[in-house]
């Protein structure tokens, strides 16, 4: 996770740079519309030693429910300068992690320097990893966890709390959780709101995970318009992300809500945080070029190691 995080930050700093080819993504959905294929191309560095290649996975949110990963796929490699095929990995692992290393880096950057309270909204992987990002990049105090199903929380708690060493709290409403945060992750498969406005304090920090269709959210508008809004990529928000998409729908907000992508605050073309009661908010949609520098770390720590299984293609 720790190196996750440097990697991730520096693929967003080199988006913001031009250092990257981000092209919007592909959904395509089961004909019943129980999941989806994804297909996110991308490229990331120069001709002599950058990559190219795509995360082609699918998300099938009833899968939790059997005990099973709802995203899977693989990520490809390919080098840039003759196209070569450099290495097939596990998008469910990749996923996992690279998705709440970019939360890291966003909290690393906008959340107050002393905040501590971490509420997480859900129980599946990206629960687990973001309460390892989270303590990661700050000092945590108090963490509470909540599902729909107290049991799944109570079983996250337990299981979680003894591998990190930290007491994680099992709370049974959402607001009970949100209540007095200051580090808020909302990583549930929710497609109606399960955090509201009134329940933020001032100061919080909010990364937005879930959600990742035009027409599911799990904030409502108030949550929206009482926050300053950063994402990945300005582009996937506007075609991908309900959160805003929905919020704009209802008059909650407008297109001047955006306030820029995290990589050009990174960058310091963009200031972050402008107070300490300021509410800030990374929606995160999740982009190919995560994915695509944790493979190309994944895979030069692979060559390294004299790990992987050699391929002759
Ligand atoms: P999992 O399937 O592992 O977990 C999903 C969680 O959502 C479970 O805790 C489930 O718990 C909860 N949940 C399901 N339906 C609802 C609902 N209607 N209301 C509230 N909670 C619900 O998924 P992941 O942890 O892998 O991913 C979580 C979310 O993040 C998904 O929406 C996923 O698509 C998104 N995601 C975003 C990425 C990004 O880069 N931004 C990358 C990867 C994932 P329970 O049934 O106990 O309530």
């Amino acid at each position: 996770m720790a190196e996750c995080i440097e990697v991730v930050e520096e693929a967003l700093r080199a988006l913001s740079r031009g250092g990257a080819v981000q092209p919007l993504r592909s959904a395509v959905w089961m004909p019943d519309r129980h999941g989806l294929l994804g297909v996110m191309p991308g490229m990331l560095g120069r001709k002599e030693d950058g990559v190219a290649g795509a995360k082609v996975l699918t998300v099938i949110p009833d899968n939790f429910t059997r005990g099973e990963d709802s995203h899977q796929g693989l990520v490809l490699l390919f080098d840039q300068q003759h196209g070569k095929p450099l290495a097939i990995l596990d998008a469910a692992a990749v996923t996992a992690i690279r998705t709440a290393a970019a939360s890291a880096v966003a909290t690393r950057k906008l959340a107050r320097q002393d905040a501590g309270d971490l509420a997480i909204l859900g129980t599946g992987v990206q629960a687990r990893s973001h309460l390892e990002a989270m303590r990661a990049v700050r000092n945590l105090r108090r963490v509470r966890v909540w599902s729909r199903n107290f049991e799944n929380a109570q079983r996250l708690a337990e299981e979680e709390g003894t591998r990190l060493g930290v007491a994680i709290e099992p709370v049974r409403t959402a607001k009970e959780a949100v209540e007095d945060a200051d580090l808020i992750c909302t990583v549930t498969a929710a497609t109606e709101p399960v955090v509201f406005g009134d329940w933020i304090s001032p100061g919080a920090h909010i990364n937005a995970v879930g959600a990742c269709t035009p027409k599911a959210r799990e904030l409502d508008g108030a949550t929206m318009a009482r926050s300053t809004l950063f994402t990945d990529r300005k582009e996937s928000l506007l075609a991908e992300a309900g959160d805003f998409l929905l919020a704009r729908a209802d008059g909650a907000i407008d297109d001047s809500h955006i306030q820029s992508e995290l990589g050009d605050v990174l960058e310091g073309k963009i200031r972050g945080r402008r107070s300490n009661d300021e509410i800030t908010l990374f929606k995160s949609l999740g982009i190919a070029v995560e994915d695509l520098a944790a493979g190309k770390h994944i895979y030069a720590k692979a060559l390294a190691a004299g790990k992987g299984t050699t391929l002759n293609l």
